[in-house]
């Protein structure tokens, strides 16, 4: 398995490992996938209780280290 590298995602302050996010907000921040995901999620009115639960799920369906 390829060994993935560590970065701390500048937006919630945690580490991740795997392919970040381009942001929404500038187009040039990398952040972590979560944040990406929430950022898309929020550009099509999703509200943030509801971005839990579906980052929630993704959770369990792709499990990150
Ligand atoms: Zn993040």
């Amino acid at each position: 398995m390829k060994e993935l590298k560590t970065a701390t995602c500048p937006k919630c302050g945690q580490e991740y490992k795997g392919v970040p996010a381009l942001s929404r907000e500038d187009n040039a921040t990398l952040i972590c996938p979560d944040c990406g995901t929430r950022e898309a999620l929020e550009f099509i009115g999703v509200y943030a209780e509801e971005q839990e639960k579906i980052i929630s799920i993704i959770h369990s369906h792709y499990p990150m280290v």
